[in-house]
């Protein structure tokens, strides 16, 4: 998604300055990957999140050479070389190959009908598993993405079990209380989730058949999706020899150690923070096509992403850091609404949204502009005042 949005910011300052080839390690062009939990929930069909087919390829007279990942960089001979052979040169090379899925390495891992959760693939396996009638599907990790694999997969008619190893799901997103919401809503639909999970082992023969836990329990599952995170994807540019840490370093330029070499999205490291949400690699693919396409210096400069579950009929959102203690917090739990919204200094650093988030875009627009809120703290969490209007006491004359 990183690289193809570097183009496009290139092609509107220079679009005739370079001949360009496009290496992909998947068999296509490209789609909006964070739409692949609606498609596998049904809710939207793969051609409809595709972004960059092969004709739009050719119409920018860019060579696209999918299905074959780079294997190689020869910073000298400044070229790339792909898994069948293919080799091109540079004079400017961008690297934008995302991050990997971890798998934890428990026995088992490799069984058949243990997957990840990260492209069409994936996704394509998941539906055939349930097509299939394998009826008990186990995703292990209840953050984002693997809420999002359990509803689609339990969307598909599989029994679902999600094995989270936290005390409370999305913990790096929902505070306790609209974490056991969440989990409440997430049960009330059929899903079965089990908090403090420990995974000890993956039995199965020819391929995956049930999932064992530390504390000894044993849940059937003909699949078994782990979604515990992503690890940038740093081993083609450490062979290159360029400068790694947990991410391919970048400067504020979004250089690698090599003048010659950019990186963007989540493959890279930035003074020391990694990425893996979509909202900061915009950013980063506008630095880098400025300074790929010579129209100016800029710089990256790091911005708060929000996060949503896109899981249809949870309404949730999380910005910033929700865990300081000068909170205001309303919480009405017969509604399921749950808002936690974080003041340092008069100002808004986080806010946790659950059961009505209508109003994000307003909390996300305070934080992002690091607005002095003291004027609005009393009724803060009532949402945006009403022009010509006190929240308050309208709320008051209304009950
Ligand atoms: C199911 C799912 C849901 C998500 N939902 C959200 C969301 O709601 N909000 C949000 O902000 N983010 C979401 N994300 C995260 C978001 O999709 C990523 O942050 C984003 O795709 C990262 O973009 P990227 O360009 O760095 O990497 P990618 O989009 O992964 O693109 C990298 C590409 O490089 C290819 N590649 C790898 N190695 C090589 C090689 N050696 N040679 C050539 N090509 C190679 C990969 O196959 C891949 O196609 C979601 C992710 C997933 C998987």
């Amino acid at each position: 998604m990183a690289g193809v949005r570097t183009l496009e910011e290139i092609f509107i300052h220079a679009p005739h300055a370079f001949s360009v080839t496009v290496f992909g390690a998947e068999p296509r062009g490209n789609y909006d990957r964070i739409m692949l939990s609606p498609v596998l929930a049904g809710e939207k069909r793969f051609a409809d999140i595709v972004t960059h087919d092969r004709p739009w390829y050719e119409k920018k007279g860019i060579e696209l050479i999918a299905g074959e990942p780079v294997v190689s960089i020869d910073r000298t001979a400044r070229t790339v070389t792909g898994a069948h052979g293919t080799t091109r040169p540079y004079d400017v090379l961008l690297i934008a190959i995302g991050s990997n899925p971890v798998i934890i390495p428990v026995p088992g891992h490799d069984l058949p009908g243990v997957i990840a959760f990260r492209d069409i693939a994936d996704v394509e396996t998941m539906l055939a598993a349930a097509q299939a009638g394998q009826g008990d599907a186990v995703v292990i990790g209840g953050g984002l993405l693997g809420l999002e694999a359990a509803n689609g997969l339990h969307r598909n008619g599989m029994k679902t079990t999600v094995l989270h190893l936290m005390p409370t799901l999305m913990e790096r997103q929902l505070d306790p209380v609209s974490a056991t919401m969440l989990k409440s809503d997430l049960e009330a639909r059929g899903l079965t989730m089990i908090t403090g999970a420990n995974t000890k082992a993956i039995h199965g023969t020819d391929r995956v058949e049930a999932v064992e836990l530390t504390d000894g329990t044993v849940i059937p599952a003909s699949l078994v999706v782990m979604a515990v995170g992503i690890r940038p994807n740093t081993a083609l540019a450490k062979d290159a020899g360029l400068d790694c840490g947990r991410g391919i370093k970048v400067d504020d330029g979004m250089r690698t150690s090599d003048p010659a070499i950019y990186a963007v999205g989540e493959c890279v490291e930035h003074r020391g923070t990694l990425f893996g949400l979509v909202a900061p690699l915009w950013d980063m693919a506008q630095v880098a096509a400025d300074r790929i396409a010579g129209v100016a210096e800029t710089d990256y400069i790091p911005a708060v992403s929000g996060t949503r579950l896109k899981v249809t009929g949870i309404d949730m959102f999380s910005v910033g850091d929700f865990s300081g203690e000068d909170a205001i917090v309303y919480c009405d739990p017969a509604r399921g609404v749950h808002k936690r919204l974080v003041v340092r200094d008069d100002r808004l650093i986080g806010a946790v949204l659950y059961g009505d988030a209508c109003h994000s875009g307003w909390y996300f627009g305070l934080i992002q502009d690091g607005s002095d809120i003291s004027s609005l703290r009393d009724a803060l969490v009532f949402g945006p005042p009403v022009e010509g209007q006190d929240a308050i006491p309208e709320l008051v004359e209304a009950l």
